[in-house]
Protein backbone atom coordinates (compact mmCIF):
# COMPACT_ATOMS: atom_id res chain seq x y z
CA UNK A 1 0.00 0.00 0.00
CA UNK A 2 1.14 3.47 -1.14
CA UNK A 3 1.42 5.83 1.56
CA UNK A 4 1.58 10.00 1.28
CA UNK A 5 2.00 12.39 3.69
CA UNK A 6 -0.71 15.60 3.89
CA UNK A 7 -0.21 19.16 5.29
CA UNK A 8 -2.81 21.27 6.14
CA UNK A 9 -0.99 25.20 6.26
CA UNK A 10 -3.21 26.93 8.88
CA UNK A 11 -2.39 30.74 10.13
CA UNK A 12 -1.34 29.22 13.43
CA UNK A 13 -0.08 25.72 12.81
CA UNK A 14 0.45 23.36 10.37
CA UNK A 15 -0.42 19.71 10.42
CA UNK A 16 1.22 16.64 9.10
CA UNK A 17 -0.07 13.54 8.28
CA UNK A 18 1.15 10.21 7.28
CA UNK A 19 -1.99 8.77 5.09
CA UNK A 20 -2.71 5.27 3.99
CA UNK A 21 -5.11 4.45 0.62
CA UNK A 22 -8.45 4.24 2.72
CA UNK A 23 -7.92 7.62 4.10
CA UNK A 24 -6.82 6.45 7.66
CA UNK A 25 -4.37 8.75 9.51
CA UNK A 26 -1.25 6.92 10.98
CA UNK A 27 1.06 9.26 12.21
CA UNK A 28 0.70 13.15 12.90
CA UNK A 29 2.84 16.05 14.15
CA UNK A 30 1.29 19.84 14.43
CA UNK A 31 3.71 22.54 14.16
CA UNK A 32 3.55 26.68 15.04
CA UNK A 33 3.20 28.69 11.71
CA UNK A 34 6.00 30.73 12.12
CA UNK A 35 5.30 34.87 11.97
CA UNK A 36 7.40 35.33 9.06
CA UNK A 37 6.19 34.07 5.72
CA UNK A 38 9.98 32.74 4.46
CA UNK A 39 10.75 30.51 7.00
CA UNK A 40 7.32 28.76 6.59
CA UNK A 41 8.87 25.97 4.03
CA UNK A 42 11.03 25.75 6.68
CA UNK A 43 8.51 24.77 9.55
CA UNK A 44 6.55 22.68 6.37
CA UNK A 45 9.86 20.85 5.75
CA UNK A 46 10.32 19.81 9.30
CA UNK A 47 6.78 19.05 9.94
CA UNK A 48 6.92 16.75 6.96
CA UNK A 49 10.31 14.92 8.00
CA UNK A 50 9.26 14.71 11.77
CA UNK A 51 5.81 12.50 10.51
CA UNK A 52 7.79 10.74 7.58
CA UNK A 53 9.74 8.38 10.28
CA UNK A 54 10.49 5.46 8.63
CA UNK A 55 7.02 5.54 6.81
CA UNK A 56 8.16 4.49 3.07
CA UNK A 57 6.60 8.01 1.31
CA UNK A 58 5.58 8.13 -2.35
CA UNK A 59 4.93 12.16 -2.26
CA UNK A 60 3.55 14.80 -0.53
CA UNK A 61 0.73 17.04 -0.80
CA UNK A 62 0.02 20.67 0.87
CA UNK A 63 -2.81 22.50 1.35
CA UNK A 64 -2.74 26.51 1.49
CA UNK A 65 -5.19 28.92 1.28
CA UNK A 66 -5.17 30.82 -1.52
CA UNK A 67 -5.06 31.16 -5.09
CA UNK A 68 -3.08 28.47 -6.41
CA UNK A 69 -1.87 27.79 -10.06
CA UNK A 70 -3.39 25.31 -11.89
CA UNK A 71 -0.02 23.05 -11.89
CA UNK A 72 -0.28 22.59 -8.12
CA UNK A 73 2.71 24.39 -8.10
CA UNK A 74 2.59 27.99 -6.90
CA UNK A 75 0.75 30.09 -4.44
CA UNK A 76 -0.62 32.98 -6.65
CA UNK A 77 -1.60 34.98 -4.01
CA UNK A 78 -2.52 34.26 0.07
CA UNK A 79 -3.03 37.12 1.65
CA UNK A 80 -3.11 35.54 5.49
CA UNK A 81 0.57 34.67 4.99
CA UNK A 82 1.62 37.05 2.84
CA UNK A 83 2.47 34.72 -0.33
CA UNK A 84 2.76 36.06 -4.00
CA UNK A 85 3.79 34.03 -6.62
CA UNK A 86 5.33 31.62 -4.03
CA UNK A 87 6.66 28.73 -5.72
CA UNK A 88 6.15 26.39 -3.10
CA UNK A 89 6.44 23.41 -4.46
CA UNK A 90 9.96 23.96 -5.57
CA UNK A 91 10.94 24.80 -2.34
CA UNK A 92 9.48 22.02 0.05
CA UNK A 93 11.28 19.40 -2.65
CA UNK A 94 14.24 21.35 -2.51
CA UNK A 95 14.11 20.64 1.24
CA UNK A 96 12.63 17.10 1.66
CA UNK A 97 13.59 14.65 -1.58
CA UNK A 98 10.06 14.35 -2.60
CA UNK A 99 7.46 15.00 -5.64
CA UNK A 100 5.03 18.13 -3.83
CA UNK A 101 1.40 18.96 -4.82
CA UNK A 102 -0.04 21.82 -3.71
CA UNK A 103 -3.54 22.59 -3.45
CA UNK A 104 -6.44 25.04 -2.50
CA UNK A 105 -7.00 24.22 1.39
CA UNK A 106 -10.99 24.02 0.84
CA UNK A 107 -10.40 22.02 -2.45
CA UNK A 108 -8.09 19.66 -0.41
CA UNK A 109 -10.84 19.29 2.63
CA UNK A 110 -13.74 18.89 -0.11
CA UNK A 111 -11.65 16.10 -1.59
CA UNK A 112 -11.31 14.20 1.30
CA UNK A 113 -15.20 14.28 2.41
CA UNK A 114 -16.22 13.45 -0.91
CA UNK A 115 -13.45 10.51 -1.02
CA UNK A 116 -13.74 9.31 2.56
CA UNK A 117 -15.96 10.84 4.77
CA UNK A 118 -19.88 12.32 4.14
CA UNK A 119 -20.36 12.24 0.77
CA UNK A 120 -18.09 8.76 0.19
CA UNK A 121 -19.43 6.85 -2.88
CA UNK A 122 -20.69 9.91 -4.47
CA UNK A 123 -19.39 11.08 -7.79
CA UNK A 124 -21.16 14.74 -8.01
CA UNK A 125 -20.67 16.24 -4.99
CA UNK A 126 -20.42 19.94 -3.77
CA UNK A 127 -18.92 21.08 -0.28
CA UNK A 128 -19.98 24.39 1.56
CA UNK A 129 -17.81 25.39 4.17
CA UNK A 130 -19.24 27.64 6.79
CA UNK A 131 -17.07 28.95 9.07
CA UNK A 132 -16.35 32.98 9.23
CA UNK A 133 -16.86 33.12 5.98
CA UNK A 134 -17.99 30.02 3.03
CA UNK A 135 -15.90 28.32 1.57
CA UNK A 136 -16.18 25.16 -0.55
CA UNK A 137 -15.25 22.77 -3.53
CA UNK A 138 -16.56 20.86 -5.94
CA UNK A 139 -15.85 17.37 -7.25
CA UNK A 140 -17.61 16.60 -10.36
CA UNK A 141 -17.70 13.25 -12.35
CA UNK A 142 -15.30 11.25 -9.48
CA UNK A 143 -12.48 14.36 -10.11
CA UNK A 144 -11.83 17.70 -8.16
CA UNK A 145 -12.87 20.23 -10.41
CA UNK A 146 -10.09 23.38 -10.28
CA UNK A 147 -11.38 25.27 -13.04
CA UNK A 148 -8.86 26.63 -16.03
CA UNK A 149 -6.40 28.61 -13.76
CA UNK A 150 -6.86 26.88 -10.52
CA UNK A 151 -9.19 28.78 -8.15
CA UNK A 152 -12.52 27.62 -8.92
CA UNK A 153 -15.21 26.29 -6.92
CA UNK A 154 -15.12 29.39 -4.55
CA UNK A 155 -18.97 30.32 -3.43
CA UNK A 156 -18.48 32.59 -0.67
CA UNK A 157 -18.21 35.36 -2.88
CA UNK A 158 -21.04 34.30 -5.68
CA UNK A 159 -23.16 37.82 -6.04
CA UNK A 160 -26.90 36.94 -3.55
CA UNK A 161 -27.95 40.25 -3.32
CA UNK A 162 -27.48 43.15 -5.80
CA UNK A 163 -26.06 46.36 -3.49
CA UNK A 164 -26.17 44.35 -0.60
CA UNK A 165 -24.17 44.07 2.73
CA UNK A 166 -20.55 45.25 2.20
CA UNK A 167 -18.12 42.28 1.57
CA UNK A 168 -14.04 42.05 2.25
CA UNK A 169 -13.58 40.98 -1.11
CA UNK A 170 -14.36 44.63 -2.40
CA UNK A 171 -18.14 44.13 -3.08
CA UNK A 172 -21.72 43.42 -2.13
CA UNK A 173 -24.26 41.34 -0.99
CA UNK A 174 -21.90 37.87 -1.40
CA UNK A 175 -23.39 35.19 -0.46
CA UNK A 176 -21.25 34.51 2.94
CA UNK A 177 -22.71 37.28 4.39
CA UNK A 178 -25.79 36.12 4.30
CA UNK A 179 -25.02 32.11 4.96
CA UNK A 180 -21.82 32.32 7.14
CA UNK A 181 -20.69 31.88 10.92
CA UNK A 182 -20.42 35.78 10.68
CA UNK A 183 -23.64 35.95 9.53
CA UNK A 184 -25.44 33.37 12.27
CA UNK A 185 -24.05 36.25 14.90
CA UNK A 186 -25.03 39.10 13.33
CA UNK A 187 -28.55 37.26 12.86
CA UNK A 188 -28.72 36.32 16.70
CA UNK A 189 -27.04 40.54 17.80
CA UNK A 190 -29.31 41.73 15.70
CA UNK A 191 -32.39 39.91 17.41
CA UNK A 192 -30.86 40.06 20.96
CA UNK A 193 -30.72 44.11 20.32
CA UNK A 194 -34.47 44.20 19.17
CA UNK A 195 -35.56 42.65 22.14
CA UNK A 196 -33.23 41.92 24.87
CA UNK A 197 -35.77 40.98 27.18
CA UNK A 198 -36.53 37.59 25.05
CA UNK A 199 -32.35 37.25 24.42
CA UNK A 200 -31.49 36.67 28.31
CA UNK A 201 -30.63 33.15 28.38
CA UNK A 202 -28.47 34.07 25.03
CA UNK A 203 -26.90 36.99 26.40
CA UNK A 204 -26.00 35.30 29.52
CA UNK A 205 -23.53 32.65 27.73
CA UNK A 206 -21.03 35.64 26.82
CA UNK A 207 -20.62 38.83 28.90
CA UNK A 208 -24.06 39.89 28.92
CA UNK A 209 -23.85 42.24 25.96
CA UNK A 210 -24.96 41.95 22.40
CA UNK A 211 -21.02 42.46 21.25
CA UNK A 212 -20.56 39.74 23.46
CA UNK A 213 -22.06 37.16 21.64
CA UNK A 214 -20.33 34.97 19.52
CA UNK A 215 -20.95 31.82 17.48
CA UNK A 216 -20.69 29.26 20.20
CA UNK A 217 -22.91 30.64 22.31
CA UNK A 218 -25.57 30.96 19.40
CA UNK A 219 -25.16 26.90 19.20
CA UNK A 220 -24.97 26.18 22.73
CA UNK A 221 -28.82 28.69 23.38
CA UNK A 222 -30.06 26.51 20.07
CA UNK A 223 -29.76 22.96 20.93
CA UNK A 224 -31.46 24.48 24.51
CA UNK A 225 -34.16 25.71 22.21
CA UNK A 226 -33.80 29.01 22.69
CA UNK A 227 -35.88 30.79 20.40
CA UNK A 228 -33.36 33.71 19.48
CA UNK A 229 -30.99 31.52 18.59
CA UNK A 230 -33.12 28.88 16.75
CA UNK A 231 -34.10 31.94 14.26
CA UNK A 232 -30.58 33.05 13.91
CA UNK A 233 -30.07 29.15 12.31
CA UNK A 234 -33.09 29.51 10.35
CA UNK A 235 -32.13 32.33 8.56
CA UNK A 236 -28.63 31.68 7.23
CA UNK A 237 -30.24 28.05 6.54
CA UNK A 238 -32.31 29.65 4.32
CA UNK A 239 -29.39 31.34 2.49
CA UNK A 240 -27.92 28.18 2.29
CA UNK A 241 -31.01 26.50 0.95
CA UNK A 242 -31.31 29.51 -1.91
CA UNK A 243 -27.57 29.00 -2.58
CA UNK A 244 -27.92 25.25 -2.79
CA UNK A 245 -30.80 25.62 -5.12
CA UNK A 246 -28.95 27.85 -7.41
CA UNK A 247 -25.85 25.44 -7.50
CA UNK A 248 -27.96 22.59 -8.15
CA UNK A 249 -29.56 24.69 -10.98
CA UNK A 250 -26.09 24.39 -12.68
CA UNK A 251 -24.33 21.58 -11.21
CA UNK A 252 -26.76 19.10 -10.90
CA UNK A 253 -24.82 17.51 -7.36
CA UNK A 254 -25.81 13.58 -5.96
CA UNK A 255 -24.40 15.56 -2.53
CA UNK A 256 -24.38 18.46 -1.10
CA UNK A 257 -21.54 18.44 2.29
CA UNK A 258 -22.08 21.07 5.06
CA UNK A 259 -18.39 21.16 6.81
CA UNK A 260 -16.49 23.80 8.92
CA UNK A 261 -17.04 25.41 12.27
CA UNK A 262 -20.71 25.99 11.87
CA UNK A 263 -21.63 22.60 10.87
CA UNK A 264 -20.68 20.93 13.71
CA UNK A 265 -24.13 22.62 15.35
CA UNK A 266 -25.15 19.26 13.00
CA UNK A 267 -29.15 19.15 12.59
CA UNK A 268 -29.55 22.74 13.76
CA UNK A 269 -27.91 23.93 10.33
CA UNK A 270 -28.57 20.75 8.28
CA UNK A 271 -32.07 20.10 8.21
CA UNK A 272 -33.38 23.51 8.18
CA UNK A 273 -30.99 24.00 4.99
CA UNK A 274 -32.52 20.70 3.68
CA UNK A 275 -35.54 21.99 4.05
CA UNK A 276 -35.09 25.36 2.18
CA UNK A 277 -32.90 23.98 -0.48
CA UNK A 278 -35.71 21.43 -1.41
CA UNK A 279 -38.73 24.08 -1.14
CA UNK A 280 -36.45 26.91 -3.65
CA UNK A 281 -35.48 24.18 -6.48
CA UNK A 282 -36.49 24.77 -9.48
CA UNK A 283 -38.41 21.99 -10.75
CA UNK A 284 -39.23 21.56 -7.69
CA UNK A 285 -41.28 17.82 -7.40
CA UNK A 286 -39.92 16.76 -10.90
CA UNK A 287 -36.42 16.38 -10.32
CA UNK A 288 -34.18 14.11 -8.00
CA UNK A 289 -33.07 15.91 -4.64
CA UNK A 290 -29.24 15.91 -3.79
CA UNK A 291 -28.74 14.64 -0.33
CA UNK A 292 -27.90 17.42 2.68
CA UNK A 293 -25.26 16.23 4.86
CA UNK A 294 -22.99 17.22 7.36
CA UNK A 295 -19.39 16.58 6.99
CA UNK A 296 -17.55 13.62 9.11
CA UNK A 297 -14.21 14.06 9.14
CA UNK A 298 -13.88 17.47 11.20
CA UNK A 299 -10.16 19.23 10.90
CA UNK A 300 -8.58 16.68 9.48
CA UNK A 301 -10.28 16.80 6.33
CA UNK A 302 -7.97 19.07 4.78
CA UNK A 303 -5.16 16.72 5.58
CA UNK A 304 -6.84 13.25 4.32
CA UNK A 305 -7.58 15.29 1.06
CA UNK A 306 -3.88 16.76 0.24
CA UNK A 307 -2.50 13.56 1.10
CA UNK A 308 -4.58 11.63 -1.56
CA UNK A 309 -4.78 13.96 -3.99
CA UNK A 310 -0.73 13.69 -3.95
CA UNK A 311 -1.51 10.37 -5.28
CA UNK A 312 -3.14 10.93 -9.04
ZN1 LIG B 1 -17.23 38.96 -1.34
Amino acid sequence: MTLTIGVDIGGTKILAGVVDETGKILDSVKVSTPENSDQTADAIAEAVRKVRGDHEIGAVGLGAAGFIDADRATVLFAPNVSWVNEPLKTRIEERIGLPVVVENDANAAAWGEAKFGAAAGHDDVVVITVGTGIGGGLILGGSLYRGRFGIGGEPGHYRVVPDGRPCGCGNRGCFEQYASGNALVRAARERASAAPGRAKDLLALGDGTVEGIQGSHVTEAARNGDTIALAAFTEIADWLGQGMSDIAALLDPSAFVLAGGVSEAGDLLRAPAAEAYRRKLAGKGHRPYAQVLTATLGPDAGLIGAADLARV
